[in-house]
């Protein structure tokens, strides 16, 4: 199983903070999935920005979990980043028409984990219980 993760809206509350539960979120992922990068952040291979990014707006250190998830490349598309041969879920606040036009003809349409912060402004600690669930 693969774990693709956004930073606006799904790690970060906003710009200066890390949302709720989000630490915990990146460790166990992390720690149990191979986790890549699917942001703006880090969309032409090179992670460190996104690991800064984060970093910047906690006194936790996180970079030995940071530096464990793997960027990838795509242009227009996050969807061209995603490896459909394997299972994967990718957690985002934001999935355009392009892209669920992707996942659709993929047939994973529910593989996008939308994250709503306004609405769940705790959800990625909700999370963590999905991605426990998927090692029983
Ligand atoms: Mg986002």
């Amino acid at each position: 199983m693969n774990i693709y993760l956004d930073i606006d809206g799904v790690l970060l509350a906003n710009e200066d903070n890390l949302s709720e539960g989000a630490a915990e979120f990146i460790k166990f992922a992390v720690d149990n999935f191979d986790v890549y990068w699917l942001t703006t952040h880090c969309r032409h291979g090179d992670p460190n920005r996104a690991i800064e990014y984060i970093q910047r707006t906690t006194d936790e250190n996180l970079r030995p979990w940071l530096e464990k998830i793997k960027p990838v490349v795509w242009d227009f598309k996050k969807t061209e980043a995603i490896d459909f041969s394997q299972s994967f879920l990718w957690f985002d606040d934001d999935c355009y028409v392009g892209e669920r036009e992707e996942l659709h003809s993929n047939a994973v349409f529910d593989s996008w984990i939308e994250v709503d912060l306004y609405k769940h402004p705790d959800q990625l600690k909700h999370e963590i219980k999905l991605l426990k669930s998927l090692l029983d």
